[in-house]
């Protein structure tokens, strides 16, 4: 199975890349089968998320659901992005080859990690 265009769209153009130097909460998670590594900001106010940036090395599904995951915790609500699921983000991106499923992990262990203390 090959990577959808938006899946390689946010390889190639990863969206909301950076760090939040005043972030409430950081999470770094990595997996060891291709040694991806995600590192995740956010900015919570009143329950709800105002900012989300990510850092992410690693093959080319990690850094595009990375990217996708936290495009779309900007503006949500903490309860609502905590049951945000792996199969949730692959499948919007046009599903994941089962060997990469791993990769959609990454980015919702980042959430449930980053959001643990709000
Ligand atoms: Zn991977």
């Amino acid at each position: 199975m090959a990577y959808s265009e938006k899946l390689l769209d946010y390889f190639q153009n990863p969206r909301c890349v950076g760090e939040i130097p005043d972030a409430h909460a950081i999470a770094e998670v990595s997996n060891p089968v291709c040694g991806d590594v995600m590192k995740l900001w956010v900015k919570v106010d009143d329950g709800r998320i105002q900012d989300a940036k990510f850092k992410a090395q690693g093959c080319s599904a990690a850094i595009a659901t990375s990217s996708y995951a936290t495009e779309m915790l900007i503006g949500m609500r903490v309860a609502e992005a905590r049951r945000i699921t792996r199969d949730q983000i692959a499948e919007a991106l046009g599903g994941l080859p089962a060997s990469k499923i791993h990769c959609s992990v990454l980015a919702s262990d980042a959430i449930k990690e980053v959001l643990k203390g709000f």
